[in-house]
């Protein structure tokens, strides 16, 4: 275990309190989160999801044409690519009828390679999906978890794949550490650990090096 993983978690969680994410109200609303938030920011991700309505479901997004679909999520931009992709993953979705428990019953290995085999879902979203949606325990890897490493740094390697096992091989095994966890270095790395940093204030600058500032 690397304790300095922990000193950084248990700062940022000191600080910012429980984060209570994903801000979804089903894992499908979840898992459409993921797919929408691929390049763009949050506050456009949810003015796609509200022209949902209420029928935000597997079942309306497998149903609807695909220009319907492009419309009703304009506002998160990449538009008719990320119709596609909620097409694809909606798809995925079925083979388990919609049914979060039937998911969950697969090994995490099984799941997270078909999720990776489908259209548009890559390494980030895929963990989203799996930890946010699923409860899987899976670390989520971002550029504010890269950004953090670099600065901190944390000797976690180069790439997601590397950052990701990181992480989890220093921290213990669980669903909800590695929840509060990324949600933690959003917040932070939002508030804080910018492109340009401010430091001043940040919950991790008596430990933090800020390598390369
Ligand atoms: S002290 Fe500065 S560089 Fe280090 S984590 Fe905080 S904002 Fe980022």
């Amino acid at each position: 275990m690397d304790n300095k993983l922990m000193h950084i978690y248990e700062a940022l969680l000191f600080n910012y309190g429980d984060p209570l994410w994903w801000p979804a109200e089903t894992p499908y609303e979840v898992i459409v989160g993921a797919v929408l938030t691929q390049n763009t920011s949050w506050g456009n991700v949810e003015k796609a999801i509200a022209n949902f309505g209420d029928d935000l479901s597997p079942e309306t997004v497998a149903e609807a044409e695909i220009e319907q679909l492009i419309e009703i999520i304009r506002p998160s931009g990449f538009f008719n690519q990320k119709a596609v992709y909620l097409k694809a993953v909606t798809s995925w979705f079925s083979k388990y009828n919609y049914d979060v428990s039937t998911v969950q019953r697969e090994p995490l290995e099984k799941v997270r390679a078909e999720l990776l085999s489908t259209r548009g879902v890559g390494p980030e979203t895929a963990d989203s999906i799996l930890l946010y949606a699923f409860e899987f325990p899976t670390f989520v890897v971002d550029a504010y978890t890269m950004r953090l490493c670099s600065r901190f740094p944390i000797d976690a390697g180069k790439g997601y794949a590397s950052v990701k096992a990181h992480f989890e091989l220093n921290l213990p095994r669980s669903v909800k550490l590695y929840n509060d966890y990324h949600a933690l270095i959003v917040m932070n790395g939002k508030e804080y650990c910018r492109k340009r940093p401010i430091c001043d204030g940040c919950p991790l600058a008596d430990m933090c090096e800020r390598s390369g500032l």
